[in-house]
């Protein structure tokens, strides 16, 4: 890739502007604690100790060994892992200031970011809260009375009605407003309590089902109606203000690329817009953020339709997930900002500010997109990113070993890229994101490099609707290429060959035979269906392997084989993956996308009679190999023989420590019936 021609770098953010706010410093926090967890408690952790500040982190149980509560000054525990008993908890977060001697608190976002009722109670502890002030919070953190401020103020907004006091009357404005016609709840958040109505029958069970979502999700099942603009695109901006009366902002990003309402991909700066419309993007966030004294970081967000009119459809009252996007392109770092206007300083002049270069943020999530998003949850087993860089940024709160529990949301991190344009940068993240590999869950990494790739993303021909309209298309997991079915079968057998434990978790457990040519039948499954191989080695070469798959054959020559990395050569045509193999799962990261295959579900075990000692076939089969003989003492889980059934390989492992006392077959034997008897072993004293 050709070198950035401006190397502006997300993170040479805070140098640059600690310098030219150098005079701020000395008035700001000593010590902050920050009621937040993972990724966003890391990043204003990074900005804080930057810049002197100590930090208080709060942690759940769920949390005691994550990243961002090593990297604190000192941390405090409040509470079991669901959320409302811990990072919910306003008494717990306010006690856990008090007694550390936090002067201020730093919301993150999501959980208490935009909760007024917080805000407030940190005023009366003494406590600055970072952000607005709780009055702010109330008037612009709900929809209706965001949207009746801005109206004021002359900035346009979605026609629509808030007087949700009488069911029947609402349905009659539906009509008047005219359909389609979106139910939103007033406190709602994450396209939660918001329905989308078509037809006028439907109004009644639409209103029902989004009030019942509401109350549960927020305590209040207010809604209000809004013309639903056909096709529109999401485009925000960032604005900013200090207690000296100053608003500015940092530019638009484009977060169209939704599923379901929620954010997926977001970009800076939003691609195709003429001067004008930005600038009334712009001038109307800035207006907005005038009319209430807002204080802090905030975003003012609206909705573009097809012919470019803008209308504004509500505030969040903190720093967005998608705030890098806004660092990469304007060099600026936002959390320090939030420090200088909570801190009572001045804001950098708005001529100041200047931006650069094309940004986007993806955010990755542990979940299964072909499997409906089912959220994927346990531990990470493997994990590496890409080097950061100027233009790569990698915003995350998970290492290699911790696990993605189901009580926090499913994003593990947020890759940032930065291009010299929008194709740039395009090209750039997908390449970066070909690096993000995690092994042990199932992530939307494929997904998210579908969208990168589809024409209509590539072209900017986009709405919030695309991700959901080409969903099936983006979510699909095609079949193995012939690529793959080699390298998967290669994984298998070689990782099996140079297994030195005897302990392989894949049912061709061999051991490595240098003169003798070997073969063994690999079956990996990919989606439900099964693929099976037959790999046999080389009597002449030792690095050649042999390979059937279905009527193919190749011959293939292994140019590196370690636990991590693959490399093949056939017919001159090389095939390479990084690898990562859990007890039932091999993690294939290949060049253009990442597979999760599994192994066949059988008991690998076999099965050891009551503990007596006597192992018995799982089901009938052949013995293709016996490791062990009479009298061999043998450790728990040491491979004792191979058998095959239903055309897979199953491997009989010691169940404890002991003696093999009969081994009642010999290779080439058939086992007729499940439970027969294979193999006889005494437990060793101690066991
Ligand atoms: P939430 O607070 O739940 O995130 P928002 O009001 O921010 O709800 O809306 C979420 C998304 O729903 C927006 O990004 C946009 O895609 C879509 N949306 C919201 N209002 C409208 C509207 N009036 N017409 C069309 N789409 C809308």
């Amino acid at each position: 890739m050709p070198p950035l021609k401006k190397r502006t770098s997300a993170f040479s953010a805070c140098n640059s502007l600690t310098n030219q706010l150098k005079c701020h410093l000395t008035d700001m926090f000593k010590k902050i604690l920050i009621a937040n967890r993972g990724e966003i408690a890391r990043r204003v952790i990074r900005t804080a100790h930057h810049l002197g500040i100590s930090t208080v982190a709060v942690y759940s149980e769920a949390d005691r060994h994550a990243k961002y509560v090593a990297e604190a000054s000192e941390a405090c525990f409040i509470g079991p892992p669901p959320a409302t008993e811990s990072y919910l908890s306003i008494d717990k977060i306010i006690s856990a200031a008090l007694s550390t001697g936090a002067e201020a608190v730093h919301p993150g976002y999501g959980f208490l970011s935009e909760n007024a009722d917080f805000a407030e109670a940190c005023e009366k502890a003494g406590i600055v809260f970072i952000g607005p002030s709780a009055e702010v919070i109330r008037k612009m953190g709900s929809k209706e009375s965001a949207k009746a401020i801005m109206a004021a103020s002359d900035v346009p907004v979605v026609p629509g009605t808030d007087d949700d006091s009488d069911d029947a009357k609402l349905k009659a404005a539906a009509d008047n407003i005219g359909l389609p016609v979106l139910i939103k709840a007033v406190a709602g958040g994450g396209g939660r309590g918001m329905r989308l109505v078509t037809e006028l029958e439907e109004f009644e069970s639409a209103l029902t089902s989004a009030r019942r979502e509401a109350a549960s999700a927020f305590g209040n099942d207010k809604v209000l109606l809004e013309k639903y603009i056909e096709q529109p695109r999401h485009l925000e901006v960032q604005i900013f203000g200090d207690k000296h009366g100053n608003v500015i902002h940092a530019f638009e990003r484009d977060c169209s690329t939704q599923r379901r309402y929620q954010k997926v991909i977001e970009e800076a700066p939003a691609a195709e817009l003429s001067e004008a419309q930005r600038t009334h993007l712009h001038e109307a966030a800035v207006k907005a953020g005038k009319a209430v004294g807002y204080v802090g970081a905030g975003t003012v967000e609206f909705v573009m339709d097809r012919d470019g009119n803008i209308y504004f459809i509500e505030m969040n009252t903190r720093l967005q997930v998608e705030h890098p996007v806004t660092e990469a392109i304007t060099g600026q770092d936002l959390v320090h900002w939030q420090f200088i206007a909570a801190s009572g300083g001045h804001l950098p002049a708005q001529t100041s500010i200047s931006q650069s270069g094309h940004a986007i943020e993806l955010r990755l999530c542990a979940e299964d997109p072909a499997n409906g998003f089912a959220p994927s949850t346990g531990e990470i087993s493997a994990l590496d990113f890409p080097a950061e860089n100027d233009f790569i940024r990698v915003d995350t709160g998970v290492t290699q070993g911790a696990s993605i529990s189901p009580f926090y949301d499913s994003m593990f991190a947020k890759l940032i890229v930065k291009g010299n344009d929008r194709k740039d940068a395009i090209a750039r993240t997908i390449a970066a994101l070909n690096e993000v590999n995690l092994g042990g869950l199932n992530t939307n990494a494929n997904f998210l490099r579908n969208i990168l790739q589809h024409p209509r993303f590539v072209a900017c021909d986009f709405d919030t609707h695309f991700v959901d309209d080409a969903q099936t298309e983006l979510s699909d997991e095609p079949a193995l290429s012939d690529a793959e079915k080699l390298l998967s079968a290669l994984a298998v057998f070689e990782y099996d060959n140079s297994a030195t434990t005897g302990n392989s978790p894949w049912s061709t457990e061999i051991g490595f035979r240098p003169n003798l040519p070997y073969s063994a039948e690999i079956t990996v499954i990919h989606r439900d269906e099964p693929v099976t191989a037959v790999v046999r080695t080389d009597l002449d070469n030792k690095h050649v392997r042999h390979v059937e798959i279905a009527d193919q054959r190749a011959v293939v020559e292994i140019l590196q084989s370690n636990h991590d990395t693959l490399i093949v050569d056939t017919n001159g045509n090389n095939h390479r993956a990084k690898l990562h193999q859990t007890a039932d799962q091999l993690f294939l990261f290949g060049a253009s996308r990442t597979v999760v295959l599994r192994k066949p579900s059988v008991d690998l075990g076999g099965e050891s009679e009551g503990g007596s000692g006597k192992l018995m076939a799982p089901m009938p089969g052949a013995i293709l190999e016996v490791y062990v003989e009479p009298g061999q003492e043998v450790n728990a889980g040491t491979p004792l023989l191979l058998m095959e059934a239903m055309k897979i390989e199953h491997t009989i492992s010691a169940p404890f420590d002991g003696t093999v006392t009969e081994v009642r077959f010999n290779p080439g034997d058939q086992v007729n019936a499940e439970g027969v008897q294979l193999v006889v072993m005494e437990a060793a004293e101690s066991s």
